[in-house]
């Protein structure tokens, strides 16, 4: 029997079109994968999340929005998309441990993920010494030097966090200008603990041999001179990638691999995304929230007629 409607992903867009659907009468079932809670769980403190006037940890509000779904009796099912079929109904889906999934409708809420510099030897140092997740392994860098390398959002609250561990905390950027919020930037480039490299690539991650690392070969982009900096860590935080593998050749995605939507709708029926899988401008926890509900109240529409 094919589900009215599967939500995939249990992140604030997940959730969020979850529980508008719920209150809606279409049963929906939730796809969570293997990240519940998705990006929110990686950070810190969230203070722009209106309604919460202290902030709130990031983990607690997708705990609690996922409490909220499960409150008007949405059903969840852990369990990873590896493969869809969208070219006709029923919908079908593919879960890794080889279940297949069928539904009238589904909204793609995947999600985005942490994208890493390209160089084998941060792919080979990835859990000794190279990191995507400051929340996750801050804490192991107690008294040490770290470097984060990016200029946006995440690079400056990576960079804040990790202060409360680190003896220096080194930011590289690849400008002379970070792309961050003013308000997060001035926070950073006012700390003591904090120093900052501008017009910086990091050449190479140091040191392969010792299965550590040790230290960074960094490049200035204008003079081309090269420099080591020693560190026992390296948190790369430039950016994301959506989670859109399992839905390549089924919808249209651009060129960096996000799904093209129109409000939410794919151009495929029945097919709709929310949240940073589709959404390459905001990416916030409240707009993909936002997104979500759309898509509920547009599946709604679709279902109805
Ligand atoms: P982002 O805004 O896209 O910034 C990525 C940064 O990494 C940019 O400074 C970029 O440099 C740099 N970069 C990209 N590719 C690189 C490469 N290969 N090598 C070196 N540097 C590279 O990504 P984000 O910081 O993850 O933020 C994503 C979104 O989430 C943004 O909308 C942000 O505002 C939001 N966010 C908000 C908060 C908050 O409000 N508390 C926290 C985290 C994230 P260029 O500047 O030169 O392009």
């Amino acid at each position: 029997m094919a589900e009215q409607l599967i939500v995939i992903g249990g992140g604030p867009a997940g959730w969020t079109a979850a529980i508008y659907a719920a209150r809606a009468n279409l049963n929906p079932l939730v796809v969570e994968g293997s990240q519940p809670g998705g990006q929110l769980t990686t950070t810190t403190s969230v203070e722009n999340f209106p309604g919460f006037p202290e902030g709130l940890d990031g983990t607690q509000l997708m705990l609690q929005m996922r409490a909220q779904a499960e409150r008007f009796g949405v059903r969840i099912q852990s369990g990873e998309v590896v493969s869809v079929d969208f070219r006709s109904q029923p919908l079908r889906l593919k879960l890794d441990a080889g279940q297949e999934l069928l539904a009238q409708a589904v909204i793609i809420a995947t999600g985005a993920c942490a994208q890493y510099m390209g160089l084998a030897s941060e792919q080979k140092l990835i859990g000794r010494g190279v990191s995507g997740c400051a929340t996750c392994d801050g804490a192991l860098y107690r008294g040490k030097s770290v470097a984060v390398v990016g200029g946006g959002d995440t690079a400056m609250e990576d960079a804040l966090f990790l202060t409360r561990f680190a003896a220096q905390v080194t930011v590289i950027h690849r400008r002379d200008e970070f792309r961050a919020s003013r308000i997060m930037a001035a926070r950073v480039q006012q700390h003591p603990k904090i120093k900052i490299l501008w017009n910086t690539v990091v050449d190479e991650v140091l040191d392969v041999a010792r299965e550590e690392v040790t230290a960074l070969r960094l490049k200035n982009v204008k003079t081309l001179a090269l420099t080591e900096l020693p560190v026992a860590g390296v948190f790369v935080a430039i950016g994301h990638r959506p989670n859109t593998k399992a839905f390549a050749g089924q919808v249209p995605l651009d060129d960096k691999g996000y799904i093209l939507t129109e409000q939410t709708r794919t151009n495929v029926p029945g097919v709709f995304a929310a949240g940073d899988v589709q959404d390459r401008v905001y990416r916030q926890a409240v707009t993909a929230a936002g997104s979500g509900c759309m898509a509920a109240i547009e599946v709604e529409r679709y279902l109805k007629h």
